[in-house]
């Protein structure tokens, strides 16, 4: 009884799938984050899960095992926070709760490299990631379009800390400019090809009823006042004056696109399409401000 890896897995996948657990931060399945902490737990990357399937394992391997799977039914600590490790598609980021966990639908924008909206990825050349939390997106950015110099706003100090960490760690620290400033305010008129955000959006009243892993994020992070769109607002109402001729704003604004296009009824917008379904990704192009 629960000798092997394979043994350990199983237990963790029903033992998740019967204690009501909120599988949403970055890791989808019950399956995906027993294997994350198993792996992290026995120092393994994924490559190596089938290799050691039936490896039978230390008592002490068990018990590291067995108490990361305790914390994360118990405390609700998102798996990422246990492990300080997070994947965006093909990236790994270092996490604490510091930083929201990455999970922006933007990255799947990025990671096609915005076709058919930017036509050569060479000619972005200054780009912006607003509201950067762990540097995920800004990091995205400068992997898709290698000739871009970003620059990466956060208000939250902590958070820049960790975004340092992550930015060092890809050997960015002379493209990927981390700024301490609420949004705009300390970036001096400078003006971007691209500007990028997946700024906190959360209604007030939904914030009560998030699932309890998010308790364990900055609610800095999360919280987008009454209807959501605070933080959004005051992206729009400076964007034009910070994008270059042909710029484009891509703002992640989750369930309210109802209020946005309600907010700004002039504004012509692309909705683009994501895995998100009703969570939206919105584009808005320099002339249409
Ligand atoms: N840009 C980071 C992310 O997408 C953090 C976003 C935030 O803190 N609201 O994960």
């Amino acid at each position: 009884e629960l000798c092997t890896v394979r043994d350990l897995l199983r237990f963790s996948v029903s033992y998740f799938n019967q204690s009501d657990l909120f599988l949403g931060h970055g890791l989808p399945s019950a399956y995906d984050e027993a294997s994350h902490l198993i792996l992290h737990a026995l120092c393994l990357v994924p490559d190596q899960m089938e290799l050691f399937m039936d490896a039978r394992l230390t008592r002490q391997e068990r018990t590291r095992i067995l108490h990361l799977i305790e914390r994360r039914v118990h405390e609700k600590i998102p798996a990422a926070y246990l492990t300080h490790e997070a994947w965006l598609g093909d990236f790994n980021f270092y996490v604490d709760e510091r930083v929201i966990i990455p999970r922006s639908f933007i990255a799947e924008l990025l990671q096609t490299g915005l076709s058919p909206w930017v036509t050569d990825p060479d000619d972005i050349y200054q780009a912006l990631d607003l509201c950067t939390g762990s540097a995920c997106l800004a990091i995205l950015l400068a992997h898709a379009f290698e000739n871009a110099v970003v620059d990466a706003c956060d208000i939250s100090l902590p958070a820049l800390e960790v975004a340092h960490r992550n930015v060092a760690n890809y050997d960015l620290t002379n493209r990927v400019n981390l700024v301490y400033s609420n949004l705009f305010a300390q970036l001096n008129g400078k003006r971007y090809d691209l500007i990028i955000s997946n700024p906190p959006y959360v209604k007030t009243e939904s914030m009560a009823s998030l699932p309890e892993e998010y308790l364990h994020e900055p609610e800095i992070a999360l919280a987008g006042g009454v209807d959501g769109l605070d933080v959004i607002r005051n992206i729009i109402s400076h964007a034009a004056r910070h994008l270059t001729k042909h710029g484009l704003l891509i703002l992640e604004i989750g369930h309210n696109r109802d209020a946005f296009e309600e907010t700004f009824p002039k504004l012509p917008c692309t909705w683009l399409e994501t895995s998100g379904g009703d969570q939206f990704v919105v584009m808005i192009k320099r002339g249409d401000f």
